[in-house]
């Protein structure tokens, strides 16, 4: 820190992992810290993500006979990020990421037993180190809150929720002094600080400021997140003059279902989503654009490929189409959600009434339902077709062939590209100190989490753990390290 830091709170604005771990760090370092957050609860996006984590060198690792290290881990975000990583950041991320996940261990989670694991939902790591609690994110919610509760006992810590911070309030030398706040949506109030540190999340949520960031042919992506995230941090931040990347990457998250009770947005990821990954489910479908046309291998392990392939797509949607035999033959569900309730039977009667699956006598009837041209989708189901039987798919080269599309009744499960993560954010240097248009600090302000904006952490992909873990990672350290510099050993 190269702040003279003067004596106050560390006011920490949103309590998602970001907010939670940097509240941690700061009092058990010591400082005085009021958290504020704006809903009812504490835990921000904990409460629906899957909860992957990941880290090297673990003591998990190491009761496993797993060798690895930090500089395996850095090479494999590198390779999978493309190189497009900030890497000082993501570096200091990742060479402390193993301890986080120890700290875990150290304070009981319950991980999944089969974790360190390979996962196979974005593009695999070279060596077994993602791990998950057995409740997901929310055991993960569970440690942080049992860390926090102990803080909040010794009197370091305040928790305000219902505390919406509208502003961040300056000096006439343009330091951050502070917030302006609602609470109870009622009076915006002042709350000093000595710092404020930005840990409200990414703008997923808002589809007016995710748009000034995504590609023009992706505005129908669904929101796959939860509602607070508003993009509130970067907007107060770029009110006095932060940077904030404009880095014109965008990669969705496949297989989400629209909510047709809530346009534009996903079915909550908890309750079900259409598993793509052949690792876990091998296809006995084809996936069709609004023309009627393929577009992609249905059974390429490389996840990156088709959710590249999908934002080319007209509205951005895929309808994943199948026969009665599809769901007579398979034993895996064509729907999952993490904590594994559907079944293939609980499927098969989905099938029957569901309102996420669209069902048809013939393929012309369900082309119809799908707003397809009916003569496409059967061109295209015959050629498919074809390829099964001479077992070459000359178009895009699939190899799992199993059966011919052929058997009525006829089913379509419709999928749109989903944002679930900003890849945008404040700009910042290596003590997380958000900087301006010149690269200057802004005096007083910091920021940690999603608001940083995932191209930091993921460069233009989706890298396995690579937001929760450096969240709570760079949140310990940026709170310890500012509950030093404001509480400096005499
Ligand atoms: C379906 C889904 C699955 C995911 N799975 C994974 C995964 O497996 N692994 C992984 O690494 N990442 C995953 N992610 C991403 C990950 O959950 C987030 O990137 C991470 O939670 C970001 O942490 P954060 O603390 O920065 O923000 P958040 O968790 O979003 O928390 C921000 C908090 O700030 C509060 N806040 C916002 N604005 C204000 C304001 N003005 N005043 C007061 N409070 C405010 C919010 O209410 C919220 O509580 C997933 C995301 C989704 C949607």
């Amino acid at each position: 820190m190269n702040e003279n830091l003067e004596r106050g709170p560390i006011v920490i604005v949103g309590s998602g992992p970001g907010g939670l771990c940097a509240a941690i760090g700061a009092a058990q370092g010591g400082a005085d810290v009021i958290l504020l957050e704006k809903q009812a609860h504490t835990g921000g996006m904990l409460h629906i993500a899957n909860g992957e984590l990941s880290g090297a060198g673990t003591k998990r690792q190491r009761e496993r006979g797993i060798d690895d290290d930090p500089v395996r881990h850095y090479d494999d975000v590198v390779r999978i990020s493309h190189g497009r990583i900030n890497h000082e950041l993501a570096w200091m991320s990742v060479s402390r990421q193993g301890e986080t996940v120890d700290w875990l261990d150290e304070n009981h989670f319950d991980f999944d037993p089969t974790c360190p694991a390979l996962a196979h939902g974005h593009e695999i790591y070279s060596i077994p180190r993602t791990y998950w609690g057995q409740d997901h994110a929310i055991s993960i919610l569970r440690i942080l809150k049992k860390q926090l509760s102990l803080l909040v006992e010794a009197g370091r810590v305040r928790i305000w929720l219902h505390s919406d911070v509208r502003e961040l309030l300056t000096d006439e030398n343009g330091r951050v002094r502070g917030v302006r706040v609602s609470r109870d949506g009622k009076l915006e109030e002042e709350v000093a600080a000595s710092v404020v540190i930005l840990a409200t999340g990414g703008y997923d949520a808002n589809p007016e400021l995710r748009n000034q960031f995504l590609p023009e042919n992706c505005a129908s992506t669904l929101i796959g997140c939860l509602n607070h995230a508003t993009g509130d941090g970067l907007l107060m931040a770029r009110k006095l003059g932060a940077a904030v990347s404009s880095d014109g990457i965008f990669l969705p998250v496949m297989g989400m279902i629209p909510d047709w009770s809530r346009p534009g947005h996903a079915v909550d990821y908890n309750d079900a989503f259409i598993e793509l990954a052949p690792a876990y489910r091998l296809p006995r479908e084809i996936w069709v654009n609004q023309n009627g046309k393929r577009f992609v291998r249905e059974d390429t392990p490389n996840p990156e490929l088709r959710e590249r392939a999908l934002i080319q797509q007209p509205d951005v949607t895929c309808h994943v189409i199948f026969d009665q035999k599809a769901i007579d033959t398979s034993t895996v569900p064509l729907i999952r959600n993490p904590s594994g309730t559907w079944t293939q039977e609980r499927f098969v009667a989905a099938c029957k009434t569901s309102p996420w699956i669209t069902r048809a006598a013939t393929l012309a009837e369900l082309a119809e339902e799908l707003v397809i041209d009916p003569a496409a989708l059967i061109e295209t189901v015959s050629e498919y077709n074809r390829a099964v039987d001479t077992g070459v798919d000359k178009d895009f080269g699939r190899l799992i062939l199993p059966d011919r599309i052929e058997t009525g009744p006829f089913y379509a499960m419709t999928s749109v590209a989903t944002s679930v993560l900003s890849r945008d954010g404040v700009l910042v240097d290596t003590d997380l100190a958000v900087v301006d248009q010149e690269g200057r600090s802004i005096p007083g302000l910091y920021a940690v989490g999603e608001v940083l904006g995932n191209n930091v952490f993921a460069g233009d992909n989706f890298v396995g753990g690579m937001s929760i873990t450096p969240a709570m990672t760079l949140g310990r350290l940026l709170g310890s390290k500012l509950a030093v510099a404001l509480n400096p050993v005499q």
